[in-house]
């Protein structure tokens, strides 16, 4: 399948010079979804992944169906606040400014295996604190897997030894 046929693009959102990839198109889709986290799961299934830990909210879209697929649990990663358990928290850079993200302490047991998921790999500023949050509690980081990686910003480049798989590169 082409997934790519089922990504909306728009432009200028949410501000001038940003081509904004539309997932919600692909999501609504039953048999495009399907397919899509069917082709993921074939790209990740020979890695021993013990969990699947996916950033709020479009990596919730992604990471929940693959570990259900996987058969495996599901770990959110959340903004600073909402998570209701103790938390070990990341700072991150934003453009204008910085945001937390956080995890429950016991979320991810020392040595587990972890496979990161979100919707879109940018500049890969998210991913990179969802993989220090994850080896903060122990955890090993397996890979990072992606509906979409917009290569020409290079956020796999912040990735330190892990693997990067996507099904579409913008
Ligand atoms: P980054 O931290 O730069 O890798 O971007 C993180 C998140 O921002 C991704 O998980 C996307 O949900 C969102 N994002 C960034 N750029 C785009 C884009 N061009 N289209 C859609 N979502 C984007």
């Amino acid at each position: 399948m082409d997934f790519n046929q089922h990504i909306r693009v728009i432009p200028d959102f949410p501000k001038p010079g940003i081509s904004f990839k539309d997932i919600t198109t692909l999501l609504g889709n039953g048999p495009a979804y399907r397919e899509a986290i069917d082709a993921l799961k074939k790209q990740v299934e020979h890695l021993k992944i013990d969990l699947i830990a996916g950033p709020e909210a479009r990596g919730f879209v992604v990471g929940a169906p693959l570990a259900y697929a996987l058969g495996v649990g599901f770990v959110p990663i959340r903004k600073s606040g909402k998570l209701p358990y103790k938390t070990v928290e990341v700072e991150y850079e934003l453009e204008y400014g910085t945001d937390r993200l956080a995890m429950h302490v016991d979320a991810v047991q020392p040595g587990q295996n972890v496979l990161i998921a979100d919707d879109l790999l940018a500049t890969g500023g998210t991913i990179a604190t969802a993989v220090d949050l994850v080896r903060q509690l122990g955890g090993n980081v397996v890979g990072a897997a992606f509906l979409i990686e917009l290569e020409e910003l290079n956020g796999r480049s912040r990735l330190d030894n892990v693997e990067v798989f996507n099904l579409i590169q913008g």
